[in-house]
């Protein structure tokens, strides 16, 4: 098992050396984060031993989980997936970032934690790129008004915008995605309050990260093809 993860961590990084450097960026602009939601813990550990330090989870029980059983490792956990306000404190608790903050009052929340955990927690903005219909996010027409509405959120930092490509979206329509999420950063960059800073686009899982490193990634969500041909 290690052998094999260690060739695909080598494999996914150098997918993206290559992918940056065909869009004139430099590798280390962009951070691979192992999602790690198909497995155990054991195989989680073996990936970072084979040098994946960012980790994902969607599942907020999953993360606490696995944070608390590797406490101690050199590694920074990523929420990823959709977040009830009634698991933001112990989510608060155990990640260095959380990805899909898709409404006001979840927000809200995450601040008062941070309050009350006396830190300012680091969050990304989900935009629903594709406007499907079962996609959460924010509409990309309401970003501009929830940046203006985080200002008080002293709690939190906004440190950039997430999306997901569409299900259904061939790779035109993926690219038109992603360079969707990087003008709305473009956009929305200059007179953001100071608890607002635009410099990560987390965008690109296994089958589109190349396109979204193009489109500007700074973040990449990568599970299925680092685990491929374990059993
Ligand atoms: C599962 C998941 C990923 C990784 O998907 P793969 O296709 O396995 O690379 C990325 N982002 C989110 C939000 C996910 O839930």
């Amino acid at each position: 098992m290690d052998e094999q993860l260690a060739e695909n961590v080598a494999t996914v990084q150098q997918q993206i050396a290559e992918a940056a450097r065909r869009s004139g960026r430099d590798a280390s602009e962009v951070c691979l984060v192992g999602v790690t939601k198909y497995v155990d813990v054991a195989t989680t550990r073996a990936l970072v031993a084979a040098g994946c330090r960012t980790l994902g989870e969607n599942r907020p029980q999953v993360l606490w989980e696995k944070s608390s059983e590797m406490q101690g490792l050199d590694v920074r956990w990523h929420m990823i997936g959709h977040l009830q306000r009634n698991k933001v404190k112990r989510t608060v608790e155990s990640t260095a970032l959380i990805h899909s903050c898709d409404s006001l009052r979840l927000l809200k929340s995450i601040h008062q934690a941070g309050l009350q955990l006396d830190k300012q927690v680091d969050v990304l903005l989900e935009v629903n790129v594709s406007g499907e219909a079962a996609k959460h996010g924010f509409s990309p027409d309401e970003i501009e008004s929830v940046i203006e509405a985080v200002e008080p959120f002293s709690g939190l930092c906004v440190t950039g915008l997430m999306c997901m490509a569409g299900l259904g979206s061939d790779e035109q329509d993926v690219r038109r995605e992603f360079d969707l999420l990087r003008q709305l950063r473009e956009s929305n960059r200059a007179n953001v309050p100071k608890n607002v800073d635009l410099r990560e686009l987390s965008m690109g899982m296994s089958r589109d990260f190349e396109v979204a490193i193009e489109a500007g990634a700074t973040l990449v969500r990568v599970g299925s093809s680092l685990f491929r041909g374990l059993r």
